[in-house]
């Protein structure tokens, strides 16, 4: 080792030596060469000093985070190996002081020290050092200005593995200078440093000190504990009613007979019951976190409830459901969704109990079947009174007052008749079981037969029914049937709103409308006409339009009528005017050698538009 006469480098030096001599003792054993040598380096290290000294006293102190070296700081504290750190810390120690003619038994001593669980000074008296004390006081104030520049040297005097990760200990920062206010000395301190300031000033005793700090710490540790019991307890509280909670809400689910959905703000699945598990065909695990728009099975239903619970208002929620799908299966799950508040009342979720589609279905067929049943049950009947008043009518003698009455009773047969009818073909419509029989036929034949079976009823009221039907009007690939179904629905609406005296004209021709493919039929009256507003609306059903006269009927004449001309592949317009009259005009495909499958070409109405039209009309 290179001796040198600078006192700090000599200072640094020992230093080193010791730290690295404090490592080792824990390492080796005190006879290991390693501690041997480190031992005799740091008492000739001592020696130099104390000769640059002049047989003074050298002295390390830990005051305030810095290391003094006979009153002068030479560096941080937290720059220090853990290992001197430490044992300043652990007996409290703030300065050693090493008195010329310090021996390598007493460097031993006070490097074994650090494992000694007693008091530090008995053990060194017990080992008879006398070269080496150790003092709680500041060795003396110094001024910080004072500090020299050899702190960039510090972390080189850490030598050896000097156990990084150790704790710097309690006792560290707890000294402070004398005079200093106790408050002043404190106030930045941690808890453990500032009890031991506290402590340290109320007596020097290191045993009482240390005596004083369990003390403390052990009530500190008391309280905490009976505090943090005493908050646990409310905490196991809340926890047990939240999770009674939990159980009967999911009880409460899971016996409903519905299906039930809870979903967040943005729509994402939270909760489901089995049932509408069962309805989704997937389980919540699988579900969870997903969008509910995503359930097809259950999309028409949901109606767009997600985008109306993500706004924050309200008002909002009540807004027209815009989802396509049955408007009034909508509005019934709309009725069925419940939206979720919090306490500021912004809303965080909805519950929802999306309606069972199959059971839905079921209930539409029942209703169906029944209808289907009653107008059979009531027509029949009904053709026995109509056969035996026609029989009566005709054994009447002419003048006889009851062939009046007869005869009105006829009329009014047949109208109920007529009525019996247009529930039936709604009713099979709406279940799809009204089949078109499509094939070639001849359009005049078709608009003849309708005006031929409607004439006596235009004759008994005074109004004049003709039909044209030019060779021009090509033929037709349409159920016949049903064709002059429709123009004998047509031709009673004219007759029903013509007065006597009007006129009806009935024709099929090829059609000024430009469309290549159609035959059109025409039904023209002259009597009362309707207004534009009421025309868009009077294919709808159960619509009737007031029209100054009250006239009987269902208001579902028209709506069958468009459902049959659409649904072969037609199309059926209005032009009215009040009081002028009205004109009714079916185009129906022309007959182009199509087989089994139509292959008219595709008209407007039956593409897109159309198709959804009858649909939605008929609710399917
Ligand atoms: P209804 O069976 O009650 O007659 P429709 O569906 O056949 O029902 O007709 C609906 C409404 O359209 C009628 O109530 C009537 O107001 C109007 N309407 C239909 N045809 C004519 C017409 N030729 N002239 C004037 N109004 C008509």
């Amino acid at each position: 080792m290179t001796e040198s006469t600078d006192p700090k480098l000599q200072w640094f030096n020992f230093l080193k030596i010791f730290t690295r001599a404090l490592v080792q003792i824990n390492l080796y054993k005190p006879d290991h060469p390693q501690v041997k040598q480190a031992l005799d380096e740091g008492q000739a290290q001592l020696a130099q000093i104390a000769e640059t000294l002049n047989g003074g006293e050298f002295s390390v102190t830990i005051d305030n985070d810095k290391l003094l070296v006979n009153g002068v700081p030479l560096v941080a504290a937290d720059k220090l190996p853990n290992s001197l750190k430490n044992l300043y810390s652990k007996f409290r120690i703030q300065t050693i002081t090493f008195a010329p003619g310090v021996t390598g038994d007493d460097l031993l001593a006070l490097c074994q020290v650090q494992a000694f669980k007693g008091e530090a000074k008995a053990f060194l008296k017990e080992r008879g050092v006398e070269k080496i004390t150790l003092n709680e006081s500041v060795y003396a104030k110094v001024d910080a200005g004072q500090t020299p520049g050899a702190s960039a040297a510090a972390p080189t005097a850490a030598g050896g593995n000097a156990g990084a990760g150790e704790g710097a200990g309690a006792g560290t920062g707890a000294g402070q200078a004398p005079g200093e206010k106790i408050g002043d000395a404190i106030s930045g301190q941690g808890l453990e440093t500032a009890l031991s300031t506290v402590v340290n000033r109320a007596t020097h005793d290191a045993a009482e000190q240390r005596r004083i700090m369990e003390i403390l710490t052990a009530k500190f540790k008391e309280e905490i504990v009976a505090e943090v019991k005493k908050a646990l307890e409310v905490v196991h509280r809340e926890k047990k009613k939240v999770e009674n909670d939990m159980v009967r809400a999911e009880s409460v689910m899971t016996s409903m007979a519905d299906g039930v959905v809870v979903v967040d703000k943005d729509g994402k699945i939270i909760m489901m019951n089995p049932q509408a598990e069962a309805m989704s065909g997937k389980p919540l695990a699988e579900l969870s976190g997903k969008k509910i728009v995503d359930l097809s099975q259950i999309e028409n239903q949901v109606v767009s409830l997600a985008k109306e619970i993500k706004s924050e208002n309200k008002a909002d929620i009540s807004k027209e459901v815009i989802k396509t799908g049955p408007a009034d299966l909508a509005e019934t799950v709309k009725k069925a969704t419940t939206i979720i508040q919090n306490e500021d009342g912004k809303i965080v979720g909805a519950v929802s109990i999306p309606t069972d589609a199959a059971k839905m279905k079921q209930v539409e067929k029942l209703q169906q079947d029944f209808i289907a049943t009653m107008t059979h049950e009531l027509r029949s009947p009904l053709t026995s009174i109509k056969a035996a008043l026609e029989i009566m009518s005709r054994d009447a003698v002419k003048e006889d007052s009851s062939r009046g009455i007869l005869n009105t009773a006829i009329r009014n047969t047949e109208r109920l008749n007529s009525i019996i009818t247009d529930i039936l073909d709604f009713s099979k419509l709406q279940s799809g079981k009204l089949i078109f029989h499509q094939e070639n036929s001849d359009a005049a034949e078709v608009a003849k037969e309708a005006v031929e079976s409607m004439k006596a009823w235009a004759t008994s009221k005074g109004v004049n029914l003709s039909v044209t039907a030019g060779p021009q009007a090509r033929p037709i690939y349409a159920d016949k049937r049903r064709t002059v179904q429709v123009l004998i629905n047509l031709i009673s609406n004219a007759i029903k709103f013509t007065p006597q005296g009007g006129k009806i004209e009935v024709s099929a021709d090829a059609g000024t409308e430009a469309l290549e493919g159609f035959t059109f039929f025409s039904v023209k009256d002259n009597g009362c006409g309707m207004k534009k507003e009421d025309q868009g609306r009077i294919f709808e059903k159960f619509v009737q339009v007031a029209s100054g006269e009250k006239v009987g009927g269902t208001g579902l004449g028209l709506a069958i009528t468009k459902a049959m001309v659409v649904m072969q592949g037609g199309r059926i317009t209005v032009d009215s005017e009040p009081g002028r009259g009205s004109t009714f005009r079916v185009g129906m495909p022309v007959y182009k050698g199509q087989g089994e499958q139509p292959v008219f070409e595709q008209t407007p109405e039956m593409t897109e538009a159309a198709k959804p039209w009858w649909k939605k009309l008929l609710g399917m």
